[in-house]
């Protein structure tokens, strides 16, 4: 049963009916359809608008029923999912990963050591394994598996990939499409231990594709979390929210005060893709992220996220003139046309950079430096 649209929760308002109180305002919207799709996005409460019919009341809760419920272990959500398909809307918690720690083995101790500091670094994410679970004893800052068993989570033991599969497709089916609460609670899957790790991924990855909660592993393999993890990430990375990374000046290779400085916004990929050449350049450099809502620099140009203004004061909020001796700034490429307007405002902000048009493409710093003269 999927969430009421904002049309069909104006139908039930006077609005559509042109009837006595249309428009009112009264709800505080500028009109009936203004209320209804705000309505529908959970932006306002239904009480707010007194000729709200009781039919209607019905249907919008009957609608906006969570299909699975929430859960919180250890300060890891797992759960709430609204959709099976991502482009849907969005799915909420990530597949959480946690491995058995049996205090009963002899080498439990170092398994411990190895899970506790296993790290990875992913586009601006420190990841760490979400979940200790203890089995015989407990530990500072893990949960004991006796106690998950007292939370709302279906836990399936995986002896049969296509019988947990079928399991896992049928209760996320049975929980978004027809709302069943018999069906609501999250699900987990329990690996044993394997020398078959190869399958053991695959497994694992199916299932966070389709449509586990949370993994409980009783291995422990750096590799295999590595390659789960990045499955994961992007599985559960909404497209809708472009991937941004912190706006700030950045240092590569140890600059000094007369180090070459480099300008983009916050859009990941191209901060990536330029970090990477600026690391492997001979010279010391900086590069200046302005916050461009993580859009790339022509899409943040064209919806006015980088403007001459917002980069002048930008460059004035980092106080970068300050530290800095070298006065050029090089843009990407593809903004050449911005460049007198940049120094316009630039110096309206009483700063004196001169702005240089760099390379289109990042892979060509490494050539544009062996020419600049800072
Ligand atoms: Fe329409 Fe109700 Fe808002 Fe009045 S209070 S504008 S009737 S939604």
């Amino acid at each position: 049963m999927a969430e009421l649209s904002g049309l069909q929760i104006f139908k039930y308002l006077p609005g559509a009916k042109k009837a006595e109180h249309t428009n009112c305002k009264e709800c505080g919207c500028p009109t009936c359809m203004a209320f209804a799709i705000k309505l529908a996005k959970h932006q306002i409460d239904i009480e707010k608008c007194n000729y709200v019919t009781d039919d209607l009341k019905d249907i919008f809760a009957q609608h906006s029923k969570q299909p699975q419920k929430t859960i919180e272990i250890n300060g890891v959500k797992i759960g709430g999912e609204n959709v099976l398909y991502r482009h849907e809307k969005t799915f909420i918690n990530k597949t959480a990963l946690a491995v058995i720690v049996n205090l009963n083995d002899k080498n439990w101790k170092e398994k411990f050591e190895k899970i506790k500091n296993f790290e990875i670094h992913k586009i601006n994410e420190n990841i760490k394994i979400d979940l200790i679970i203890t089995q015989n004893g407990k530990l500072d800052n893990c949960i004991k598996y006796e106690d998950l068993k007292n939370l709302p989570l279906v836990e399936i033991i995986d002896e049969n990939f296509q019988s947990t599969a079928n399991k896992l497709i049928e209760i996320r089916k049975k929980a978004v499409l027809e709302k069943d609460e018999n069906y609501s609670s999250p699900t987990c899957v329990y690996f044993k231990h394997t020398n078959d790790l190869y399958s053991l991924c695959a497994k694992a990855s199916y299932y966070i594709c389709k449509y586990a909660n949370m993994l409980i592993f009783e291995d422990f393999d750096e590799n295999l979390f590595n390659a789960l993890i990045s499955l994961r990430q992007n599985i559960f990375t909404d497209p809708q929210k472009p991937l941004q990374v912190e706006s700030k000046v950045y240092e590569f290779n140890n600059p000094d005060e007369n180090s070459i400085i480099f300008l983009t916004t916050n859009f990941a990929l191209t901060f990536f893709a330029v970090a990477n050449e600026l690391e492997s350049l001979p010279v010391p450099s900086y590069l200046i992220v302005t916050p461009a809502d993580g859009m790339s620099v022509l899409t943040a140009w064209s919806a006015e996220k980088f403007t001459a203004k917002m980069v002048a004061k930008t460059l004035k909020n980092f106080k970068l003139a300050e530290k800095v001796k070298t006065r050029k700034i090089i843009i990407p490429g593809l903004l050449a046309h911005m460049k007198d307007e940049l120094e316009e405002e630039i110096q309206n902000e009483n700063l004196d950079f001169e702005i240089v048009v760099g390379t289109i493409d990042a892979f060509s710093i490494g050539d544009f430096v062996k020419n600049f003269k800072p």
